[in-house]
C-alpha cells in the first residue's frame, strides 16, 4: 500500500460534511493545503483553509492544476465547479484536523509524541536514526509540528508502520489538546524548555502546561525534573515515568560531561550502577538533545550497551536547503540531508520557485521508502519531477537506473557517486539551477563541492523561512484587499537579489521596489515578473527601463518630461509612479509644482499614474505623531487633486515598516514593506514576532600566543598587558566590518564566548582577543546572528541596523537556506 486511501465518499463521511458528489469512488491519497504544492492531482484533497490568505482564492489556481476536490466553507464555490467533488464543512481546518486523527485511530501504532521549546525536530530525527534497526518507523517531515503539520504528518501513516514519530508545537493555549488528538502517543518526550518566546501565554509555567497536555493519556513519560520544578510530581503526565538530569536526584542522573576531541562523553548512574556513553557532538545544545535520547532508550527498555553503540553513530541532522553559486554561472541547491519523497518534494517546490535561469537539472539519489516498491515508487518520482518542470535528471544508483525509461526528460545515470565524478566534464553544467539531493551513503556532499565556487570562509546566511515569516507577520497587520510592495533596494538590504525576490514573487507580494535602475534590470533577467518600480530612474538608463518594463518613480517636471520623451510613439499607458514630498524634503513634488504637473497629466495619454505615494519620516516615533499625521494630510489633500483630473483611481501608498505597525489607518491601497521583512522594527519591543533573518559568519585563520608588552595590528594599538591569545579572523573593513569595531568595540562568538577584538580593524583582518579559550584555525567566528544581534552591533557604533546590514560587501558570499 501506499498513502491513506478513502473514497471521497468515505471522506464526507468522516467529516459530516454537506457534500456534492460528483465522482464520489475517486480515491483521496493525498491532503494538499497550497496549490503550489501539488503531487498527483487526480487523487488529492484540497482544503480551503483561512489564515493569512483566504484559501479559497487558491481554488481556481488549484483547479487548473488538475484538482477536482474540494473542502470548503463558502458556500458560494459549491456549485462554481460542476465537476468537482466539493465537501462543505464549517471549519476547514478542523475538517482537517479530524480528517487525520481519523485515519490515526484505524491503527493501533506504537507512537512517540515530542514537545518542548528547542530541539524537537532533532530530537525526532534522531530517535528515528537511533530506532530505525527495529522499527519501521513513520514520522514528522521536516518540523512540520504546527495545527497543520500535525495533521499533515499523521496522514502518513500506513498499515506497515510499527511506530510513529511526531512533534507537536504551540504558540497559544488550548491548542494541544487538539494536538494530542490527533497523534494520540501512548510514549512522551519533553526537550528543552528555553526561556523564549512565552508569547501567546501568560506565564511560562501556563506554557509548560499547555505543552504538558500533548501527554495526557501517555502510559510513559520522559523529562527531566529541571524544566518541571514548578509542578507538584503528582500533576506530571504518564502512568510511569523516567527522568534525567545532570543537576539534581533522577532516574537516569548523568555526573560527567567530558568533551574529547570532536566528541562527548557521559557517564551517568544509572539502576545504582555507573554507565557511560559517547556522543559524536561537542556542543551543548547536541549534548542536551543527546541526553534526551539516551533517556529515552533506556525508558524503552534498551540496555545500556545498546544505547551506548547506538547513540555514538548519530549523525548531524540538518534539515536546511542551501543555496549556493554555483561554478559555471549556476545556482546550487544542496540538499544531502534525507533522501525521502516528502523532502524532495519540498526541495522541488523551492526548485521551481527559483527563475534565474530557464534549466532545471535534478541529480537525484536512489531512494528508500519502506513499504514501497520501487515501481510505484519511481512512477511517483517521474511525475513529480514533469510536474515541477524538471529539464534534466541525474539519477545515481542502480535502482534508479533500472527505471530511467520511466523519466521522460533530458537524463543521465550512473552507478555510483564516483561514476558520476569521472564524468563531471562530460556533462556541462551551465547556466542551470540544480538541485543536489541524495541519500547520505552516496556522500553527495562530493558533488556539491565540485558544483559550488569555493567561499572565503566569510559567509552572509539569510535564512528564507525567517524572511517568509516576517511577511506574514505583516501580512497579519494589514487589512484584507490593501497591496504590500517589497523594498529589495540596496540588494535587498544587503540580503541578495533574484534570490530574495524569487521567494517574494513565490509568496506573491505585489509589487517590488529597487533604488536603481540595473537593479531592477538585474531582476528581470534572473526571471522576475513582479511589477518593479524604480525610485531614481537616471536619465541615461531610460532606454532600459522601457525595455525591461521597469515603471519609474517620477518625482519632478524634468523627469516627467524627459520620460515622456524617451517613450516611443507605440507605447501607450506606460506605468509610472508620482512621488509627492510631503515632509522629508528629499525627492518629490511639492505643492507648488502640483498646478504645473496636473495638466501635463491630462494630456499624456502615453503615460499611466500607476500610483501616487509619499514617504513619512518618523512614523515609528511618538514624538514626531503630530508631523506625521500632518504628513498623512497633506498627501491625502494632493493625491486628491491629482485623482480629479487623471479621471481614474491610481494606488495611493505612504506606510513603511513602522508606519504599517504605528498608523494602521494609514494603510491606504499598499504599503511598503522595508525593514521589517529583514527583521527589524524599531516600533516593536524586541522585534516581538519577527525572525532574524541573517547572520555574518567567518572564520579563525592563525592562532597566536604573545607575551606581555607585546602589541597587536597596526600602529599598535592593541595590547595585552598580561600577554594572552589571539585569533585572527577572515574579515575586514573591506567586507564591511566597520573600523570603528576595532580596539575592543566590537565584540565576535567563538566557540560559544563573546570575545572582544583588539587592535584597529584591518583590510581583510580582524584579531580577536581569545585569551583563556579554546580556539584553532577553521573554528568559527559569528559576528551577528540571532544572539548577537545586529541591533547590538548598531549600537556599539552609533548607527542604525539598516547600515549594518547594507555594509556587508558584496566580495562576501551569501548563502541561502530553507528549511
Ligand atoms: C526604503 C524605503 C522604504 C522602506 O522603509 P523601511 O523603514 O525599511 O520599511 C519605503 N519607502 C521608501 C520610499 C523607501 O525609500
Amino acid at each position: 500500500m501506499q498513502n491513506p486511501t478513502y473514497t471521497v465518499l468515505k471522506v464526507a463521511e468522516i467529516l459530516n460534511a454537506d457534500a456534492k458528489l460528483v465522482d464520489e469512488q475517486r480515491v483521496v491519497q493525498y491532503l494538499v493545503i497550497d496549490s503550489r504544492s501539488i503531487l498527483i492531482p487526480e487523487n488529492s484533497l484540497f482544503f480551503a483553509l483561512s489564515s493569512h490568505r483566504n484559501g479559497h482564492d487558491f481554488i481556481e489556481d488549484a483547479y487548473i492544476r488538475g484538482i477536482r476536490n474540494f473542502v470548503i466553507t463558502e458556500h458560494k464555490y459549491a456549485h462554481k465547479y460542476p465537476d468537482c467533488n466539493i465537501l462543505i464543512v464549517s471549519n476547514a481546518l478542523m475538517a482537517l484536523q479530524q480528517l487525520a486523527g481519523y485515519h490515526r485511530s484505524q491503527y493501533n501504532l506504537k507512537t512517540i509524541g515530542i514537545t518542548g521549546s528547542n530541539g524537537k525536530t532533532i530530537v525526532k530525527e534522531w530517535l528515528y536514526q537511533l530506532l530505525a534497526a527495529d522499527e519501521n518507523i513513520v514520522r514528522s517531515p521536516k518540523s512540520y509540528n504546527s495545527q497543520i503539520g500535525v495533521p499533515l504528518s499523521v496522514w502518513q501513516i500506513q498499515s506497515e508502520n510499527t511506530l510513529g514519530i511526531f512533534e507537536a508545537g504551540i504558540s497559544g493555549v488550548n491548542e494541544m489538546e487538539t494536538l494530542a488528538d490527533i497523534i494520540q502517543p501512548q510514549i512522551g518526550v519533553l526537550t528543552n524548555i528555553g526561556e523564549a518566546h512565552a508569547e501567546g501565554f501568560h506565564s511560562k509555567k501556563e506554557k509548560l502546561k499547555e505543552k504538558l497536555k500533548l501527554f495526557k493519556d501517555a502510559e510513559l513519560f520522559v523529562y527531566s525534573p529541571d524544566y518541571v520544578t514548578d509542578f507538584n510530581f503528582r500533576d506530571l503526565p504518564g502512568k510511569k515515568r523516567f527522568s534525567w538530569s545532570s543537576t539534581r536526584g533522577a532516574d537516569l542522573r548523568i555526573i560527567a560531561v567530558e568533551p574529547i576531541a570532536q566528541n562527548c562523553y557521559l557517564r551517568a548512574i544509572y539502576l545504582d550502577r555507573e554507565i557511560e556513553c559517547m556522543l559524536p557532538f561537542k556542543d551543548r545544545a547536541s549534548i542536551e538533545n543527546g541526553m534526551i535520547c539516551w533517556a529515552t532508550l533506556l525508558a524503552l527498555g534498551y540496555s545500556p550497551e545498546q544505547a551506548d553503540e547506538r547513540l555514538e553513530r548519530l549523525s548531524p541532522v540538518s534539515m536546511r536547503l542551501e543555496l549556493k553559486t554555483g561554478i559555471n554561472q549556476c545556482s546550487v541547491i544542496d540538499d544531502s540531508y534525507s533522501a525521502d519523497i516528502s523532502s524532495l518534494a519540498i526541495a522541488l517546490d523551492f526548485l521551481n520557485q527559483q527563475n534565474q535561469h530557464p534549466k532545471k537539472t535534478v541529480i537525484l539519489s536512489e531512494l528508500f521508502e519502506t513499504g514501497r516498491d520501487d515501481l510505484h515508487l519511481y512512477t511517483e518520482i517521474a511525475a513529480l519531477l514533469a510536474q515541477k518542470k524538471v529539464d534534466r535528471l541525474i539519477g545515481i544508483g542502480k535502482h534508479i537506473s533500472n527505471f530511467a525509461h520511466l523519466f521522460n526528460i533530458e537524463k543521465a545515470f550512473f552507478e555510483d557517486t564516483s561514476a558520476f565524478i569521472r564524468n563531471f566534464p562530460a556533462l556541462h553544467f551551465n547556466q542551470e539551477t540544480i538541485l543536489v539531493k541524495g541519500a547520505r551513503r552516496f556522500e553527495f556532499a562530493k558533488i556539491s563541492k565540485l558544483l559550488t565556487q569555493k567561499i572565503h570562509d566569510t559567509v552572509l546566511e539569510i535564512n528564507l523561512n525567517a524572511m517568509v515569516n516576517n511577511l506574514q507577520f505583516y501580512r497579519s497587520k494589514i487589512k484584507p484587499g490593501v497591496k504590500i510592495m517589497a523594498m529589495v533596494k540596496a540588494f535587498s538590504y544587503g540580503s541578495g537579489s533574484f534570490e530574495v525576490a524569487n521567494l517574494l514573487q513565490f509568496h506573491k507580494v505585489d509589487y517590488l521596489a529597487v533604488a536603481y535602475a540595473d537593479e531592477g534590470i538585474a531582476l528581470r533577467k534572473a526571471g522576475i515578473s513582479l511589477p518593479i518600480m524604480v525610485m531614481s530612474p537616471e536619465q541615461s538608463a531610460f532606454d532600459a527601463i522601457i525595455k525591461y518594463r521597469l515603471e519609474p518613480e517620477i518625482y519632478s517636471l524634468e523627469i516627467l518630461h524627459s520620460f515622456n520623451s524617451a517613450l516611443s510613439d507605440y507605447d501607450f499607458d506606460y506605468p509610472i509612479h508620482i512621488k509627492i514630498d510631503s515632509g522629508m524634503h528629499r525627492l518629490g513634488f511639492d505643492d507648488a509644482e502640483i498646478d504645473q504637473l496636473l495638466p501635463i497629466l491630462t494630456n499624456a495619454k502615453q503615460l499611466k499614474v500607476q500610483s501616487i505615494f509619499s514617504h513619512l519620516v518618523a512614523s515609528g516615533e511618538a514624538e514626531h505623531d503630530g508631523f506625521t499625521q500632518a504628513q498623512i494630510n497633506k498627501f491625502t489633500i494632493i493625491s486628491n487633486q491629482l485623482i480629479d483630473v487623471l479621471g481614474y483611481q491610481p494606488l495611493l501608498h505612504i506606510a513603511n515598516t513602522s508606519g504599517i505597525s504605528r498608523w494602521p489607518g494609514a494603510q491606504l491601497d499598499m504599503v511598503r514593506l522595508g525593514i521589517g521583512l529583514y527583521g527589524f522594527d524599531s516600533v516593536l519591543t524586541d522585534n516581538r514576532g519577527l525572525q532574524t533573518t541573517m547572520a555574518l559568519k567567518t572564520t579563525v585563520t592563525q592562532v597566536k600566543a604573545l607575551t606581555s608588552g607585546e602589541t597587536v595590528g597596526y600602529s599598535r594599538r592593541g595590547v595585552l598587558p598580561n600577554g594572552g591569545t589571539i585569533a585572527t579572523v577572515k574579515i575586514g573593513y573591506a567586507d564591511g566590518y566597520n573600523r570603528s569595531f576595532g580596539n575592543g568595540v566590537g565584540k565576535m562568538i567563538v566557540n560559544g564566548h563573546l570575545v572582544p577584538t583588539i587592535g584597529s580593524i584591518c583590510m581583510d583582518m580582524t584579531m580577536l582577543d581569545v585569551t583563556g579559550i579554546d580556539v584553532k584555525p577553521g573554528d568559527e567566528a559569528i559576528v551577528f546572528n540571532h544572539e548577537r544581534t545586529i541591533a547590538q552591533l548598531a549600537e556599539q557604533i552609533g548607527t542604525i541596523p539598516y547600515e549594518i546590514l547594507t555594509n556587508v560587501s558584496q566580495r562576501v558570499k551569501r548563502i541561502y537556506f530553507y528549511e
